[in-house]
């Protein structure tokens, strides 16, 4: 994994988890490189025949830029890479983040999203990977809310006509609400810091927070007490691994290894 900082990622445990469980003799390691190198580190994966690599900030774009024409379709939609495949003798860039997402909601809530109208809060990174995946998977409407509403916007020109940027009367409509947001992030569920009316949620919806720390956020309290479905955003930070570890290994990945390894981190 090539980032800025890289010291705090969760990725080697889960991924060293997988590999051992996979019985692969490979070994997953973060190293710091910094803003502006990542065109060094993709000559260095050639150079080494390194099996993979994971991209964080501030990499991303600066990939995706250097893979030119390499990417896949979601890769390519947001000009971001966050892993790096082989294909024959060539390197491909992928962005595993948004269906990583798509995989939590299906597997740990059992919700397709597919035909749903999803309100997404939030159009950063996460929020912009989110919403390309979710178009992908079949949305019926997702409507985006930003606190910069030009940043939704750019956001829903991404994806056409499925999107549209909203008011945060939209949540109340939705069957599916995705917290991608930083709001919430390292507080106490009982902070009762939402990034949206607690009011507007119902037991009709699945709402889901890319937020892990902590596991239960104050959206997700307040979504629970008022019966609806909940999915906190380990399965998002799983997924989108388990889809990495794939497209490197060509094996499935030992899913139940890798939550263990991550639900003994995080928990
Ligand atoms: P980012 O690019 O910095 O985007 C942050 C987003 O949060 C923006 O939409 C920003 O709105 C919004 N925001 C920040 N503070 C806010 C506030 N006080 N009120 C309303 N909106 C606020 O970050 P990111 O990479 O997208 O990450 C977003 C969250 O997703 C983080 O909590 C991160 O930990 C989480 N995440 C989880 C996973 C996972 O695997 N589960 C993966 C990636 C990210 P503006 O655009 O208006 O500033």
């Amino acid at each position: 994994m090539i980032g800025d900082p890289v010291a705090h990622s969760l990725s080697p445990v889960l991924h060293n988890a997988g590999f051992q469980a996979a019985d692969l003799d490979w070994v997953y390691v973060a190293l710091p490189v910094p803003a502006g190198r990542a065109p060094e580190a993709l000559a260095a994966m050639r150079l080494f025949g390194l099996g993979g690599l994971s991209v964080t900030m501030p990499h991303k774009e600066a990939v995706a830029a250097a893979l030119d024409g390499r990417l896949s379709a979601s890769a390519q939609l947001l000009g971001a890479v966050n892993c790096v495949r082989w294909d024959g003798d060539d390197l491909v860039g992928e962005n595993t983040d948004g269906g990583g997402f798509v995989d939590s909601l299906r597997l740990e809530a059992g919700t397709d999203p597919g035909g749903a109208h999803v309100v997404l809060l939030g159009a950063g990174g996460a929020g912009r990977a989110v919403a390309v995946a979710l178009a992908e998977a079949g949305v019926d409407r997702l409507t985006i809310i930003n606190r910069d509403p030009a940043k939704a916007a750019r956001t829903a020109a991404l994806i056409g006509d499925v999107a549209t940027v909203g008011e945060m009367d939209a949540v109340r409509s939705a069957d599916i609400v995705v917290n991608a947001t930083s709001v919430g992030m390292g507080l106490p569920a009982s902070d009762g810091v939402l990034p949206c009316p607690a009011g507007l949620l119902h037991g009709d919806q699945v709402v889901a927070d890319l937020v892990y720390q902590p596991l239960e956020t104050g959206l997700l309290r307040a979504a629970a007490e008022r019966g609806a479905r909940t999915v906190n955003g380990v399965g998002m930070l799983l997924y989108q691994a388990v889809r990495a570890f794939e497209h490197w290994t060509n094996t499935s990945a030992p899913v139940a290894a890798m939550r263990g390894a991550v639900d003994a981190l995080i928990a």
